[in-house]
């Protein structure tokens, strides 16, 4: 997959990102951590805990991608959520 190592992810909710998608901090400029839909102008769009947010984006993943089943994208997002930035505990 070409480029792949610069794909970004939201470090929030595990979206892959564009340029377009990058959420806003205060001053109005880009932030590259996070998408449009988890942080906006500077600030996060909900303050709920990771399990809300993987229960939430395993139900847009399956209806975006109907072949995949609702144990499987939270099998996978459950892997992949505490590694992001957000939900990292250091
Ligand atoms: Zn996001």
């Amino acid at each position: 997959m070409e480029n792949f190592e610069n794909q970004k992810f939201c470090q929030s909710c595990a979206m892959p990102m564009t340029e377009e998608l990058y959420g806003t901090t205060a001053d109005g400029s880009k932030n590259e951590d996070y998408c449009m839909c988890c942080f906006k102008d500077g600030e996060f769009t909900s303050d709920g805990t990771m399990e809300e947010m993987i229960a939430f984006c395993s139900e847009k993943m399956t209806e975006v991608h109907p072949e995949m089943d609702q144990e499987e994208a939270l099998q996978m997002m459950n892997e992949i959520f505490p590694k992001l930035k957000r939900w990292a505990k250091d």
